[in-house]
């Protein structure tokens, strides 16, 4: 275990070469780095913050990774801080985004795949919440391929995680329309069960390359949601497994009581297909 504290006393570039842009998100620019003193690859995100509450919002992201530790999970490595800036230093991962496998034609996503993906998806989801902690940004952006050829994933982007506690009443208004959750829409108490659903609507995408709520515009795509309106209709779902759809089916439900949690689909048959045959991953 690598114990991280924020350093203020001097900058990443100090101690790694910084390279090439790797990615972009909402919040922050991601560029590969290599640590001087042991010629290590990794990745640092750059934050800027503009006031306490941008602050505050990075120290969560931190204190969040931090106490991650699980193979499925983005790793810290070390952090920065300098004036309105932060940068976080964290493990590279090669194969780019899973978004990526998704768009391109040439390279047909398998059932079989879909399935792996959708293992460690929820392998590293089940440990996240039994750490009390929601990702709630679940989305193929933020789940990157080890290598381009490979079907070994792991979740990125910490940035809107939360801690929780079922007895407090958290509500949020953020994530991204296509993948967030009815009761994110509608403002009403969030839990893990809020991750379900994107992980059910990431499903969805990498099956057949649709996205299941997307409207005409923003404000028709969130109506979807909260109507809860889909279904396989599309001829993309001929040729999918009834196994698959009804895993899909056991969380994109609106009510996130009646959603399967995260230890619930590891034991779902469509996941415990083929794992003798493949193996556990490492
Ligand atoms: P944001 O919070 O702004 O969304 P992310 O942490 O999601 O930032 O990073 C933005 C993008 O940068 C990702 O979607 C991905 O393409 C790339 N990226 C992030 N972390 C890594 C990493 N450790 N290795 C390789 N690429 C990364
Ligand atoms: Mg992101």
């Amino acid at each position: 275990r690598r114990d991280v504290t924020v350093k203020s006393d001097r900058w990443v570039t100090d101690l790694y070469t910084v390279d090439s842009l790797l990615g972009k998100g909402k919040f922050g620019e991601v560029k590969k780095c290599q640590e001087r003193d042991t010629g290590r690859q990794l990745a640092a995100k750059f934050i800027e913050v503009n006031g306490p509450q941008d602050r505050n919002d990075v120290l969560n992201e931190l204190e969040i990774m931090k106490n991650l530790q699980h193979p499925r999970l983005l790793q810290l490595y070390d952090a920065f801080e300098i004036r309105d800036k932060f940068c976080l230093v964290m493990e590279l991962v090669n194969g780019g985004e899973l978004f990526e496998r998704v768009i391109n034609d040439d390279f047909i996503l398998t059932e079989k795949a879909c399935v792996m993906f959708t293992r460690q998806i929820c392998d590293g989801i089940a440990f996240m919440h039994t750490q009390n902690i929601l990702h709630l940004d679940m989305k193929p952006e933020n789940i990157l391929c080890l290598t381009r050829e490979g079907n070994r994933i792991k979740i990125i982007d910490f940035g809107l995680a939360r801690k929780y506690n079922p007895k407090d009443d958290l509500r949020v208004l953020f994530g991204t329309p296509e993948f967030v959750a009815p009761e994110v829409v509608n403002f009403d108490p969030i839990a893990p069960a809020t991750d379900m659903w994107s992980i059910g609507v990431v499903c969805y995408v990498l099956l057949s390359g649709l996205s299941p709520f997307m409207g005409e515009s923003e404000q028709e795509t969130l109506s979807n949601v909260t109507l809860a309106q889909w279904d396989f209709s599309a001829e993309e779902f001929d040729s999918i497994s009834s196994e698959a759809k009804d895993f899909i089916s056991k969380l994109l439900v609106k009510d996130p009581r009646k959603r399967m949690k995260s230890s619930e689909c590891l034991e779902h048959q469509w996941l415990r297909r083929s794992v003798k045959r493949e193996g556990h991953l490492p």
